[in-house]
């Protein structure tokens, strides 16, 4: 927007804030009192309204609003609750009645004694509790930045809550306490609203950007809710599980633009064992009140019980059922952006999902398809602030026994269970400290308790881990889970940690610390049904931590409870030192000479790059971006030893976007040239390190002496897609330096090889017995034995090649040595 154009919108907005304005008495300043503020609407300060087509609100924008919003409303008290990756503010405007707002710390400590029985002195507190208490609501916007209406949404929303006098905002204001997240990615926010501004009235309008939306971890920015890695999962994490303790958490989506118009709750199967059955109702219930609102509201195209589960832990919808609270997730259909799309009734016809078989069809789970036509940003904002107003009002009206229900979940977590574990153990001195740091301070940092032994303890305690439960055939994944404690009582050494499960987030430990049997679900031909997202994630087997689960215990611990969260720089400076003192050192090689490393970059978004430079940025190891032009260009051993390419498909790599597809900028890939200077840099002498998907380009280009044994296998025969899965590794090779002779490594859709000539160099092969580590595999005989890690030479240099993710998401902490390990190896 031009500069003139602006100050003619600021001088009209002044003009008509004189006229329309929510005027709020002086006596209503819950500061310092000052004059009478009004209260703007969004459109008086943006100059159109959240949700016009072809507008789009930026961060500043965003947070400029909220700002005002809680100068002028003494309903709304806006809060920074830490910096963004790329340090912008990340902000929460409270929002309650105006009495709430002024005893937010009465309230907090309220929350926090729901959330823990133990606090609570008797029944008497209890019912006080329950009496005086409000629902705390969580409300994200936006954490998938090209879903960008609801960041918009959020004034709209909080300018409501601000201002309505109606009877049904004011029990809302009276009875609940609403934490707007306006977007859990303002990175994400710019990112999409530059793009967006940029191609506006060209070709490319609408698209989304062809870059990661969150600087690290792009869509994954919502696949890092256990494992804490990103600054804004952090940050919120602690407003919510640390400080606020809400009752209902609802995370605002969009969906896929061809098929239904806007899926709520229930889910669809399989939902994960540990979620409480009386929170998955609850869950269903809100689902099925939005639904019934929006319907009554005449609003076609609502789905229920369809495409997204409960199964998988990591979402921001998905961590709240492990601390007892409700997660609502919505998921309206996209338009383009912020520009209207036109879907017609084929697009509907042929949009099938899980639990749709196409979008006109009138089913009980979607009683209403809607027709087709245009689908403008405001048809989202519309179903969002619905869906909104049905949570927030169900929370009001039944604010009791939604406290009441929360408090029970504690409540039962706290009670011993008769069978199973009753803790699990990290057992001291089992060198792997970094990785056993970064892991407790994983789990204090979404409010486990973690105790460290300061005197010995015996206990019994042993494995666990998965068994199939019919050996006769190796197609069926039928598993299930073997504890093997020691017979007698062992002594664990001091300074061993130890979670015990009686306490509120038993589910949450449970969840994280025990291997997942995912079901098997196939359909009638056989085929593997997809899961929502990965089926596996065992926690201490990605970080390769040792953590036995403890049956019984002799003496009553002696320890302490581990409150200080370690700041990210003493990891960091520990891991330097620890890989120096290993004889390790990524960033030179054996000459002290620095090892220069180049990440390959595309413009395709590939988010398995961004969380390699996650990685490589933790740990404080330089590298370059190479751009598709960088490789085009060659002379890639002047500037490099070593070369990484993510995981992405050849075609990927060599293609990138089609033409026409975006400014020629973003056209193309490393090309033909830029295979045969890949080739070249390693012939010269430099090292190319594949990850997954990235092996096939040199085993095919290069012509490697190794073939891909799942490339063409269908889902009959084989299926993975997300697992942890048993390495059996060669420790005599340089590559498995430091490793031991077994490894769990992440495994999704990914592959495995096999060598066609003995020049290759096997570093370590899928594990032969106990396979299936966690999660869910289908045809383990076309894996086990198979390559999972090797290194071939090509001239003077080598390449790299893992069939698994060794850095998947940031979480596979026992597998990143391989990575230095390839590093480092630079002759
Ligand atoms: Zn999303």
């Amino acid at each position: 927007m031009s500069r003139h154009r602006s100050a003619l919108i600021a001088w009209f907005a002044v003009l008509l804030l004189a006229l329309c304005f929510n005027a709020k008495s002086v006596s209503a300043q819950r500061r310092s009192p000052g004059p009478v503020t009004p209260i703007p609407a969004p459109r008086y300060i943006l100059g159109f309204s959240p949700g016009d087509e072809h507008t789009i609100a930026d961060w500043g924008q965003i947070t400029d609003y909220f700002q005002r919003l809680d100068k002028a409303s003494d309903r709304v008290l806006v809060q920074t609750i830490g910096e963004t990756t790329l340090k912008r503010s990340l902000i929460v405007a409270v929002i309650s009645a105006r009495e709430n707002i002024m005893a937010l710390a009465k309230y907090k400590d309220m929350q926090r004694r729901l959330a823990d029985p133990r606090m609570v002195t008797g029944d008497e507190e209890r019912d006080r509790l329950l009496q005086d208490g409000k629902v705390v609501i969580a409300i994200s916007c936006s954490i998938h930045s090209t879903e960008i209406v609801a960041s918009q949404m959020s004034m709209e929303l909080a300018y409501e809550l601000a201002t309505a006098t109606d009877a049904d905002t004011r029990a809302i204001l009276r009875n609940t306490i609403i934490l707007m997240l306006p977007s859990a990615n303002p990175d994400g926010v710019d990112i999409v609203a530059n793009w967006y501004r940029r191609t506006q009235g060209t070709p490319f309008e609408g698209k989304e950007p062809p870059e990661l939306y969150h600087h690290y971890a792009g869509h994954d920015d919502n696949r890092d809710w256990f494992m804490l890695n990103l600054k804004e999962t952090k940050a919120i994490t602690r407003l919510l599980w640390q400080e606020w303790f809400p009752e209902i958490v609802y995370d605002v989506h969009q969906q896929g633009p061809n098929g239904s118009r806007f899926f709520v709750p229930p889910f669809f199967d399989p939902p994960n064992p540990h979620i409480a059955p009386v929170l998955l109702r609850q869950v269903g219930l809100l689902g099925h009140k939005i639904a019934a609102d929006l319907e009554a509201a005449n609003h076609p195209g609502i789905l229920t019980n369809a495409v997204y589960d409960t199964w998988w832990h990591g979402g921001f919808r998905t961590a709240p059922y492990f601390h007892n609270s409700i997660g609502i997730l919505t998921e309206a259909a996209s338009a383009r952006l912020m520009s209207a799309s036109l879907v017609t009734r084929e697009q509907l016809a042929k949009s099938s999902t899980r639990g749709l078989r196409n979008a006109l069809e009138v089913t009980t789970n979607f009683p209403n398809p809607w027709s087709g036509g245009v689908w403008r940003p405001r048809d989202i904002m519309n179903l969002e602030l619905g869906a909104a107003h049905s949570i927030l009002s169900m929370a009001a009206n039944y604010r009791l026994s939604y406290l009441r229900n929360f408090y029970e979940l504690s409540v039962r977590a706290l009670e011993q269970q008769p069978n199973g574990p009753i803790a699990y153990l990290v057992p001291a001195g089992q060198g792997r400290d970094e990785a056993v740091a970064k892991m407790i301070d994983t789990l204090i940092g979404q409010g486990v308790e973690v105790f460290r032994l300061e005197r010995e303890l015996h206990a019994r305690y042993g494995p666990q881990f998965l068994q199939r439960t019919n050996s006769a055939s190796e197609k069926l994944g039928d598993y299930r889970m073997i504890v093997a404690p020691t017979d007698k009582m062992i002594e664990v050494p001091a300074g061993s940690y130890i979670v015990f499960l009686a306490q509120p987030q038993r589910n949450n430990i449970l969840a994280l610390f025990e291997p997942q049997i995912y079901p098997n679900r196939l359909n009638a031909l056989g085929q593997a049904e997809r899961p929502y997202d990965v089926t596996g994630w065992t926690l201490p087997f990605q970080m390769g931590v040792d953590a036995p689960a403890v049956i019984a215990i002799q003496e009553p611990p002696a320890a302490r409870r581990m409150t200080l969260i370690r700041q990210e720089n003493d990891v960091r400076k520990d891991l330097a030192l620890a890989l120096r003192q290993g004889g390790l050192s990524p960033v030179a090689d054996p000459l002290g000479r620095s090892v220069r490393i180049g990440i390959y970059k595309g413009w395709t978004a590939n988010m398995d790059e961004g969380w390699t430079r996650y990685v490589f940025d933790t740990f404080n190891i330089p590298y370059k971006s190479l751009m598709d032009a960088d490789i085009k260009q060659g002379g890639l051993t002047d500037n490099y030893d070593v070369i990484v390419l993510p995981s992405q498909r050849a075609r990927e790599i060599t293609e990138g976007n089609a033409p026409g597809s975006y400014p020629a900028e973003f056209i193309g890939g490393i090309s033909s040239a830029g295979t045969k200077n890949l080739k070249q840099f390693v012939t010269e002498g430099g090292t190319l390190v594949c990850f997954d998907a990235a092996c096939e380009l040199p085993i095919k280009q290069f012509n490697l002496p190794l073939r891909n044994v799942l490339e063409d296998l269908k889902s009959t025969e084989f299926y993975c897609p997300g697992s942890v899965l048993g390495l059996e590794v060669d420790t005599r090779q340089p590559l498995a330096r430091a490793m031991a002779g077994s490894a769990d490594a992440y495994f999704i859709n990914s592959s495995a090889f096999e060598a066609t000539d003995a020049s290759v160099r096997v570093i370590a092969r899928y594990a032969k017995e106990r396979l299936l580590r966690s999660g869910w595999l289908l045809g383990e005989d076309k894996l086990k034995g198979r390559i999972a890690l090797a290194e071939v030479s090509v001239g003077k240099g080598r390449v790299v090649l893992f069939g698994f993710r060794p850095q998947h998401r940031a979480q596979t902490w026992g597998t990143f040595q391989f990575i230095w390990n390839a590093l480092s190896e630079v002759r």
